[in-house]
């Protein structure tokens, strides 16, 4: 698709449909010059080259990439007309695609009846989560991996609820018995299961929980914000993932998943899915200037935050609408990134200057200089990443680094002398499909970056 052609019928169509209502004057006060325009849009997008070029395979850093044309498209319609999906009055369009969108993502990990919606962000769909989780145990704290991401420490904080960090295995996995003998005090009443760490992207064993759920009487909240979709690809193939842990999330009580990471989407759209309609009664509020057209329950009457964009409901339901959420359909966009960070960790084992930190249990992959001092680790790392995004556009290579303890590369099989404590690798996330095709070429110049740091 023609993402200029689609941009102006976009255009087009709505201002058709405004058309219908009939002519009007637009405030004078609303009117901008051509001439001032146009120099501030120079200004605006020759600013905007102040950015790191996350659309090209050349950028293997953070998770970071931009949205398909289909969601881009979406976006524009809808935010032509601007509704706000806080209650089917402030847009009653893009309210029921959120409805059938929410639906397909339930649908897609294996919920029949739920409850579900869109958010702003991972943060706020796991704030959900634990709000409700706090008020069917109250007085209860929260369990979740010393690897979960950073922000439910913050959000237990600003619930009032005491969180407890779990250690991890030697694969970055949520470590079971350490949880159970948790378990065990009573104080924790819910556990944050992360399918598909930020940092590693390792997957908690969700199925292995289940059974603690049933002997403690704990809640289970899976935190799937990045590594969701790929439950579409979790089928044990040599290039899928692991299947267990994903069938298991349906057994679970609720789940985030975060379109705007693997979904295809702009910033602005995370989703957090109940196992439990009933849980909406937690959301229950009344006031006095909305709510007036229906009967039907409004996405504001089970969400925390109140306005939010119509526009990314729209951009989600036209993207899901092209690229579905089958193996097919948005699967064969997450297998290739599968793929490659499976052949990159087969040519870092063979290479004599980098090492595969662990194996990638998603499209996450973590590697180190090989060199004997974790200071050196370290130093050449972050030189690395320096001098790979400070190079020539046309030679340049844009990384992440990762910080690890010298007891987590001693467990993956390291052997470092730790002479600090703390250190930085190398960290990659291959999101992007085109990362298959370009893997030689950033192996390459990955190690030819770091044989002229050593
Ligand atoms: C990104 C991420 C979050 C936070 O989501 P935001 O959309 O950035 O607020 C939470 N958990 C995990 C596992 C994530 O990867």
């Amino acid at each position: 698709m023609d993402l200029r052609r689609w941009v102006n019928a976009a255009v087009d169509e709505i201002t058709a449909w405004q058309h219908t209502y009939g002519p009007y004057d637009r405030h004078a006060a609303l009117r901008v010059d051509d001439k001032a325009f146009a120099d501030a849009f120079g200004e605006l997008t020759s600013r905007l080259h102040d950015n790191y070029p996350f659309f090209h395979p050349r950028y293997a850093g953070q998770m970071l990439k931009p949205p398909h044309p289909a969601a881009v498209v979406g976006h524009l319609a809808a935010m032509l007309i601007n509704p706000n999906n806080h209650a089917l009055d402030g847009g009653p369009a893009t309210a029921r695609m959120e409805r059938e969108a929410v639906d397909a993502l339930a649908t897609m990990f294996g919920f029949g009846q739920h409850l579900g919606h869109l958010t702003t962000s991972g943060t706020v769909a796991n704030l959900e989560a634990l709000f409700v989780a706090r008020e069917i145990h109250p007085g209860k704290g929260v369990a979740h991996s010393a690897d979960a991401h950073y922000t439910h420490a913050r959000m237990c904080h600003l619930l009032g609820v005491e969180s407890f960090p779990v250690a991890t295995d030697t694969a970055g996995r949520m470590d079971l018995d350490a949880l159970e003998e948790l378990l065990r005090t009573g104080q924790v009443g819910t556990v944050v299961l992360t399918a598909g760490t930020t940092g590693l992207g390792a997957i908690d064993p969700i199925h292995e929980a289940l059974a603690l759920r049933e002997k403690y009487g704990v809640r289970l909240h899976v935190d799937a914000a990045y590594g969701g979709f790929f439950t579409l690809i979790a089928d044990d193939t040599p290039d899928g993932v692991t299947a267990a842990p994903y069938r298991a999330v349906p057994h679970c009580d609720s789940v985030v998943v975060d379109p705007h990471k693997h979904g295809l989407q702009p910033y602005g759209c995370g989703a957090v899915i109940f196992a439990d309609p009933a849980v909406g009664r937690f959301y229950q509020h009344d006031s006095p200037y909305t709510y007036f057209t229906s009967a039907e329950l409004h996405l504001g009457e089970i969400s925390l935050e109140c306005s939010r964009a119509g526009a990314a409901a729209a951009a989600l339901w036209l993207t899901q609408r092209l690229l579905p959420l089958t193996p097919d359909g948005l699967g064969a966009v997450l297998r290739p990134g599968r793929r490659a960070a499976l052949r990159w960790t087969e040519l870092l084992e063979n290479s004599d200057l980098l090492a595969p930190y662990q194996q990638p249990e998603l499209d996450i992959v973590t590697y180190l200089p090989r060199t004997g001092r974790l200071s050196e680790i370290d130093r050449i790392s972050a030189a690395v990443m320096e001098a790979g995004m400070s190079a020539h556009p046309d030679k340049a290579v844009f990384l992440a680094t990762y910080g690890v303890e010298g007891r987590a590369l001693a467990d993956r099989g390291h052997q470092i002398e730790a002479d600090v404590p703390t250190g930085r690798i190398l960290r990659s996330v291959l999101m992007k499909p085109e990362s298959e095709n370009w893997l030689d070429a950033l192996h390459g110049r990955v190690e030819e970056l770091t044989a002229a740091t050593g």
